[in-house]
């Protein structure tokens, strides 16, 4: 389970509409990409989306359950952040096991998660390492990780690999595809990477000052793009 209904979401924040009427649905098990221009709103939809943040009108339904009024733990929902937001005091490990320790998880069942969340990401041999022990790459897949041990049913990545240089870009991408064809789970996933769109998405989300310009498979929006921001930002022959 992990589907979602955004249902004419707006979001202003003070007289400035960020979000200009969303409606998208994304089905249990999708990977589906957010892309646009810097600004365009994609972080805000995410937040909105999570629940982080609050619509100012318009509904986010997870599995028919609204967002706003669900409990953050009952969400189902895991965000994994550019920035990765790690405890620099805590080990690998237990910035992998706080939000179930917290969430009253017993210990051995946090231990077996850690271990298949780990083994998933290669991070055995780092996680009685703390984040400054580590590598940005490295860094990013216990943030992955984290996530991973919650075993949400909805994956939301805001830029995660923009901090990472080239190579380690492309292995942590092929990763993240692994991660999902394991899980199952609904992904969505934020870039202004095309190549990251093109080969991660199932279905492409094209973002523009606050509208979807077009939704569609890869291949639907290089064919045929609705218009020329979409054919500019997919990189379509014209
Ligand atoms: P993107 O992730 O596509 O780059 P964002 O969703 O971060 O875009 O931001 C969209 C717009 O909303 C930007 O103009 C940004 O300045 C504005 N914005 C985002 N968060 C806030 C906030 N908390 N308060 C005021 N303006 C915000
Ligand atoms: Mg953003």
């Amino acid at each position: 389970m992990g589907s979602l209904n955004i249902e004419n979401v707006k979001k202003a924040f003070g007289p400035v509409e960020v979000l200009k009427g969303i409606d998208l649905e994304v089905n249990d098990g999708e990977f589906v990409v957010f892309v646009g221009p810097s600004g365009c709103g994609k972080s805000t939809l995410l937040r909105v989306i999570a629940g982080l943040e609050d619509s100012t009108s318009g509904r986010v339904l997870i599995d028919g359950d609204d967002v706003s009024v669900t409990p953050p733990a009952k969400r189902g929902i895991a965000m994994v952040f550019q920035t990765y937001a790690l405890y620099p005091h805590l080990t690998v490990k237990n910035n992998m096991g706080l939000g179930l320790k917290q969430a009253g998880t017993p210990s051995a069942e946090i231990d077996r998660r850690i271990k298949i969340a780990s083994a998933m990401l290669s991070l055995e041999p780092y996680l009685e390492r703390r984040p400054a022990e580590l590598s940005g790459g490295q860094r990013q897949r216990v943030a992955i990780g984290r996530a991973v041990v919650r075993e949400p049913k909805l994956f939301l990545f805001d830029e995660p690999l923009s901090n990472l240089d080239a190579a380690l870009r492309v292995n942590t991408r092929l990763e993240i595809a692994q991660l999902h064809r394991r899980l199952k789970a609904t992904m969505i996933y934020v870039t202004h990477d095309q190549v990251e769109a093109m080969t991660l998405a199932d279905k492409i989300v094209v973002l523009n000052a606050g509208r979807i310009e077009q939704i569609g498979s890869p291949m639907e929006l290089y064919n045929s793009p609705a218009n020329d921001f979409v054919a500019g930002f997919i990189g379509s022959p014209k």
